[in-house]
């Protein structure tokens, strides 16, 4: 079993299916639903009628979140121990899987996130809900702390920064003039974003505050640039130190890291027949995707080579995939007939990094 797995091989990939309520199109158009949740079973069942034949395939993960599923049901069943582990100093990612439309930034970033009355509102996504259980350990602990922050988003395989100050998002106007950033080796295993704006933090609505600056660049390049979000991944990641004194009395920092990742939709990674001047660029957003794939399946079957280098998404995850840190995979899927053939490949795809 999965759990054996884990044990035997030490295996830190977790992979959960989170499915959406019908829309209220879908709920119009009246659409009949192939998916059934199992959530206490941990199952998903998919219903398809071929050739007047119904055949039923069930797939398993390590958490299933049903249409009734609350945003704090999947952050307390599922983010808490991830975010216990970055506070011990490792570093932890954590990526939204699935076809447009089917809830990936909803679960990550949510509705409201301004904390009314010290409490998150109930359709605060992942990234709030981090952000507050962070500051509410640190604040609780009597020790010197500091959080930065970086959000950036990747398309076509080049980095835009989405924390820039203003003055700089008069580049992003122009794709031509655009000036990506450079992605470098460090020289000591891992890579940095020359450039890249890291903001110190110090309170929970701070960060809540760049979040909302981030999200809302992303989609001002998004009109102006006549691209979608749907064909780009966002990366926020957010790093404490911890200084602590040993047993000894020698002073120690704690080092850890979280990543939230909005991946581009996986839409974009099965029409393999791209057209035109579209050609590059789903070339390129399948890099990212099908190399993402291929860096965990090397993972949890223990390759001895892990092709890191061949895409920037896992190059730039690189320090937070593999060795002593956790992944946790969230697939959304819609329970919608019109979403079947896309939400079977999610399901495969997701299968397959268990
Ligand atoms: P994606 O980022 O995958 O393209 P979105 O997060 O934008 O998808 O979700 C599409 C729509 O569905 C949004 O209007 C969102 O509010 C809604 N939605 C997604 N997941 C849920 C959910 N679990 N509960 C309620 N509404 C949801
Ligand atoms: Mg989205």
């Amino acid at each position: 079993s999965r759990h054996e797995k884990d044990k035997d091989k030490g295996v830190n990939v977790q992979v959960l299916l989170r499915c959406r309520p019908f829309s209220e199109d879908e709920l119009k158009a009246n659409a009949p639903q192939v998916i059934s949740c199992h959530d206490h079973r941990r199952e998903v069942t998919v219903v398809q009628n071929i050739a007047s034949k119904q055949i039923d395939r069930t797939f398993t993960f390590d958490k299933v979140f049903g249409p009734q599923s609350q945003q704090r049901d999947l952050y307390d069943q599922a983010v808490i121990p991830i975010v216990n582990e970055v506070l011990e100093g490792f570093n932890c990612t954590i990526f939204a899987y699935g076809q447009t439309g089917t809830g990936k930034t909803y679960t990550m970033e949510g509705g409201g996130r301004k904390a009314k009355s010290g409490e998150l509102p109930a359709d605060a996504g992942v990234i709030p809900r981090a952000v507050q259980q962070i500051f509410d350990t640190l604040e609780s602990q009597n020790a010197e702390y500091s959080v930065k922050v970086t959000f950036l988003e990747l398309y076509n395989e080049e980095i835009t920064d989405l924390l820039a100050p203003e003055e700089f998002s008069k580049v992003i106007i122009d794709d031509k003039q655009r000036k990506p950033l450079a992605l470098m080796e460090d020289g000591k295993g891992g890579v940095l974003v020359r450039g890249l704006d890291e903001e110190i933090v110090t309170s929970a609505n701070e960060i809540y505050n760049l979040l909302d600056r981030g999200s809302a660049k992303r989609r001002t390049a998004e009109t102006l640039l006549n691209k979608q979000s749907s064909r780009s991944h966002s990366i926020f990641s957010i790093t404490i130190h911890i200084k602590e004194a040993s047993p000894e009395g020698e002073e120690l920092i704690k080092c850890g890291k979280l990543n939230l990742v909005d991946l581009a939709g996986s839409e974009n990674i099965c029409r393999s027949g791209a057209r035109e001047g579209r050609a590059r660029e789903a070339g390129e957003i399948n890099k990212s995707l099908l190399t993402l794939g291929r860096v965990i399946t090397a993972l949890v079957e223990h390759l001895g080579h892990i092709p890191y280098r061949d895409s920037k998404l896992t190059r730039l995850l690189r320090d937070s995939l593999g060795g002593r840190t956790k992944t946790c995979i969230i697939a959304t899927v819609s329970p919608s007939v019109h979403c079947l053939e896309e939400t079977l490949s999610t399901l495969d795809y997701a299968h397959r990094a268990k």
